[in-house]
């Protein structure tokens, strides 16, 4: 009888849990990209063709087609933990066979300026670190971090160090492959720092690009990466340049629209790689 009533409660908590996410039919797994603004996925939603809209709580997608082959478009509002939310439903809800997560970024490297777009063979959270020790009184010096092991907080992979999470090679290739249809600067490959913050300060910024080679900053790409990794879902993050302490540009938000653009190319490249 106890028994029975424990299976009763599974299923009941499953039924559940089914009912809450919407349900998605396809005959393809779908290409999932995402951006946190409207400014940085308007574009790639009116490329949709035969959209409907699905909201899950308060994350946003719209699933139709590119090309004929099924795209969900991803809204996930800005910073790590709306990101990472919105991708695990995402991916739950419509099981992608790639993410590609894109948007605008302020730069960490002097060579890049406003309008370069970044795609990134692996990113990292700059916001993960554990500090040198000092004493009372001594102040804070901001170089005096370590960056932790992205297992740090997990044991699901068997105890292998990794600090940097690289981009699925299939993407990345599709995307360095359209490099010539951007012309509103250069593409360059590069490394994402991803934090829950904005820096302006120039030498910080300098230290994070010299120690740990970071192209540019945002608040998103990693923690999507993290939970692709945990899925299994190849992942690419790619970024323009839309504001940079270090040349004195400000932020151009519409610069997103330029990046999205782009993106298209990739995605429709990708499309044709697959069904080669
Ligand atoms: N809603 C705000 C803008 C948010 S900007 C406003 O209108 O003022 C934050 C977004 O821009 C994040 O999604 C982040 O990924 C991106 N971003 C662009 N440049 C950035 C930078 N220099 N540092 C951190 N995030 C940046």
């Amino acid at each position: 009888m106890k028994k029975t009533a424990i299976i009763l409660a599974v299923l009941l908590c499953f039924v559940n849990c089914a009912e809450s996410l919407p349900t998605y039919e396809s005959d393809l797994p779908p290409i999932l990209i995402q951006g946190a603004m409207k400014i940085e996925t308007d574009i790639l939603i009116s490329a949709l063709e035969d959209s409907h809209d699905v909201t899950i709580a308060h994350w946003h997608y719209a699933a139709g087609k590119i090309g004929g082959y099924p795209v969900v478009i991803s809204v996930t509002r800005c910073e790590g933990v709306n990101a990472s939310v919105s991708t695990a439903l995402a991916i739950e809800t419509f099981k992608p066979c790639a993410v590609i997560n894109q948007g605008t970024a302020g730069g960490h490297d002097p060579e890049l300026r406003r309008g370069d777009i970044v795609i990134a063979s692996d990113c990292f959270n700059a916001s993960a670190w554990k500090a040198l020790p000092s004493a009372k009184g001594e102040g804070v010096n901001y170089r005096d971090i370590n960056l932790l092991d992205v297992n740090f907080y997990d044991e699901y992979e068997n105890g292998e160090e990794i600090t940097f999470l690289p981009a699925d090679e299939k993407l990345k290739a599709s995307a360095l492959a359209v490099k010539g249809k951007y012309s509103g600067g250069k593409i360059v490959e590069g490394r994402i720092a991803t934090y829950d913050s904005w820096e302006n300060r120039v030498d910080n910024i300098l230290f994070l690009h010299e120690k740990f080679g970071s192209s540019c900053e945002e608040m998103e790409t990693f923690t999507v990466a993290k939970v692709c990794r945990v899925y299994g879902v190849p992942f690419l993050g790619v970024r323009i340049i839309s504001n940079s302490a270090l040349t004195g540009e400000g932020f151009i938000p519409e610069l997103g629209h330029d990046c999205q653009a782009f993106v298209i190319e990739i995605v429709k490249n990708y499309i044709k790689e697959m069904n080669r």
